[in-house]
């Protein structure tokens, strides 16, 4: 069937290539008409008339912009922090340059972008991270304005609903990229501190320091079918245990049936989930 052909198979660069090759810089070559699953050519007008997903159930990846208009009610939107850019902490070489180039690439600032809006008429705090961004790699201004995120919502009683892509903690701002992970975990439990609602969506691929943080800290945690979902990459897992690694290893369904994720739902599904969790959480505040 097949629906089912590309559940268990390697898809992307991390984890066909493990950790060591997991910061993307650009995902040009990425087939964005050709499916990798049925190999069915597909114009892209049809497809992100589809939300990006194949005929075969097949999901692309999507860039922020897109997946929020998708998901939130139109004009809704009113984004946050887009002020928060880029910084050098550690002055890596070349990373000015890179960075210019995923601007040009996404047309974004950064590899996050952050705001309020309703879904289905649900006010939420909503955070969508750029795959075309240095593959939404965390480091100090991604951090930042995930933080701030959090703590705009804990100020003003508010969930937080949030879609995740990354390649992990971005290697160009080295320690300062990896405090980030502290520094979005403390926001997010201050948060949930104040008995507030936290939904994560994890997509393709969700990894590395991102997986280790917030990624994994939702109250209800969703993952789209067949997304890579893990810490490190499996081929440095594999070198380092010597052992092979199970069939289907760091795909969402995988962490669904290791408990890890509470529900694969479909990117036409996501809206009408999504605005039911928040429609029974928002309103525990009116009881
Ligand atoms: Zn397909």
């Amino acid at each position: 069937m097949a629906f089912l052909n590309f559940r268990l198979q390697p898809k992307n660069e991390l984890e066909k290539g493990g950790r060591t090759s997991a910061l993307i810089q650009s995902d040009e070559s990425e087939p964005e008409k050709k499916c990798p699953n049925c190999h069915r050519e597909t114009p892209l007008s049809e497809l992100a008339g589809n939300l990006n997903v194949c005929t075969c159930g097949y999901h692309f990846r999507m860039n922020s912009r897109q997946r929020i208009s998708a998901m939130t009610d139109k004009g809704s939107f009113k984004e946050m922090f887009d002020d928060v850019t880029f910084s050098d902490p550690i002055g890596f070489p070349g990373y000015e340059g890179k960075i210019e180039s995923a601007k040009n690439l996404s047309k974004e600032k950064e590899g996050v972008i952050c705001g309020t809006a309703t879904i289905g008429g649900e006010e939420c705090c909503i955070f969508a991270m750029e795959p075309y961004f240095m593959m939404g790699s965390m480091g100090t201004a991604v951090g930042e304005k995930i933080t701030a995120l959090f703590e705009y919502a804990t100020e003003h009683k508010m969930s937080v609903v949030g879609f995740t892509v990354s390649g992990g903690a971005r290697m160009q701002e080295g320690l300062f990229s990896l405090l980030q992970m502290a520094k979005t975990s403390g926001a997010v439990k201050r948060h949930s501190d104040a008995g507030l609602f936290y939904l994560t969506i994890l997509t393709d691929p969700t990894t590395g320091g991102v997986t280790a943080s917030f990624a994994m800290e939702g109250d209800i945690i969703l993952a789209e079918p067949s997304a890579t979902v893990g810490f490190a990459g499996a081929r440095v897992i594999e070198q380092t245990t010597k052992k092979p690694l199970p069939k289907g290893f760091q795909t969402s369904e995988f962490m669904m049936k290791h408990g890890f994720v509470d529900a694969i739902v479909n990117r036409q599904k996501q809206r009408t989930v999504i605005r039911h969790l928040l429609k029974v959480h928002n309103r525990r505040e009116d009881a």
